[in-house]
């Protein structure tokens, strides 16, 4: 366990979390939207349209799609190229 900004508001807390217990749910709540979106959509072709299409910030679009989950739609989206995110492992 150690401290961590929260991904999302910047809140400090502690957790092996990457986002705060507060904000935890509406991670939740958006990774299924995205899962959703994916299984009944076509993937669009930009990380934009993605994030127009399910509400998502292009921001949390980046660390949602960092996850082995969405390997395939990350590099279909080839999301590598505008990570101005940093990444803490
Ligand atoms: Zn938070």
């Amino acid at each position: 366990m150690e401290f961590k900004k929260c991904k999302r508001c910047g809140a400090f807390f502690v957790s092996n979390n990457s986002v705060c217990p507060n904000c935890e749910p509406k991670d939740n709540l958006e990774l299924s939207k995205l899962k959703g979106f994916l299984t009944e959509n076509e993937c669009p072709n930009s990380i934009e349209t993605l994030a127009s299409s399910t509400g998502i910030s292009v921001k949390n679009l980046n660390r949602f799609l960092a996850k082995e989950d969405f390997s395939s739609v990350a590099s279909k989206l080839d999301i590598n190229k505008n990570s101005n995110i940093s990444v803490q492992l």
